[in-house]
């Protein structure tokens, strides 16, 4: 059985260290001095696509004015 398919190599995917030696296959993670960064990055992302949208869209404009 060959040893090397079973250890993976994984990579930073941001600096590019080596977190773990192994063979061929190289998968790709995070080490601890991105980690904070890449949780930053991820929590802008969220805060600018959860925003709500404006409450006064022309939608209830469009239902006043059929209704009334
Ligand atoms: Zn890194």
């Amino acid at each position: 059985m060959d040893a090397e398919g079973e250890m993976v190599t994984v990579q930073c995917a941001w600096c590019g260290t080596i977190l773990r030696e192994g063979g061929k296959t190289i998968s790709h993670g995070i080490c601890r001095d991105c980690a904070p960064e890449l949780l930053e990055r991820i929590r802008e992302r969220l805060d600018s696509a959860g925003k709500p949208p404006a409450p006064d869209g022309p939608a209830r404009d469009l239902k006043r004015a059929s209704g009334d």
